[in-house]
């Protein structure tokens, strides 16, 4: 399948509506959700990156926890009030089962800007490349993403793609715009 970890979600490239990851799992990571809340809900290969993210950010004596993981149409669709921050049904990368919002204690597990200045926020933005993830809307590029800066919000893209947007500086959007060969470049594609 062209590579859905690298597919570019957004107001202009929708999922389809009735779209269902394959393999969504619980697979354990703290997360401020009951068992059985479909919130802690991860594709499998983004889960298992999860896990190692915040069991290496444990080894470093931090305590990151999952906020929200998969969000169903539906479940967008209820909650899409208006609001810069939740994005349309379809629109939202959380439909697709890639991507993960993390908070910490020191911010009360909210979803807030003051979580960049926990050493958790800190330690997310230097790390989750190691892991295969990217900060999907980093501060500075909010026209480009159409999203408000969110230090909370990772986005599984594959370690290789995680590592050229990281090291480039350039977002998902960015990186869909180049051309052919550019991306070619790329050891993934
Ligand atoms: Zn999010």
């Amino acid at each position: 399948m062209s590579n859905m970890y690298t597919r570019l979600i957004n107001q202009q490239h929708p999922l389809p509506e009735g779209y269902i990851p394959e393999h969504l799992v619980d697979i354990g990571i703290p997360f401020d959700a009951l068992p059985g809340d479909s919130k802690r809900l991860l594709e499998m290969k983004t889960a298992r990156a999860a896990l190692r993210l915040i069991s290496a950010s444990q080894r470093d004596g931090l305590s990151l926890y999952g906020v929200s993981g998969y969000r169903s149409y539906s479940r967008q669709k209820q909650l899409c009030t208006g609001s810069p921050y939740v994005a349309a049904p379809g629109t939202s990368e959380h439909q697709s089962g890639l991507a993960l919002d993390l908070s910490c204690p020191a911010v009360r597990m909210e979803l807030v800007e003051e979580f960049a200045h926990t050493p958790e926020g800190i330690w997310l933005a230097r790390n989750a490349s190691l892991f295969g993830f990217i900060l999907r809307y980093p501060k500075g590029k909010e026209d480009i993403t159409g999203v408000p800066y969110e230090p909370w919000h990772i986005r599984y893209v594959t370690k290789p793609l995680a590592t050229y947007l990281t090291l480039t500086g350039l977002t998902l959007e960015e990186y869909h715009q180049l051309p052919q060969h550019r991306k070619s470049d790329n050891p993934i594609q």
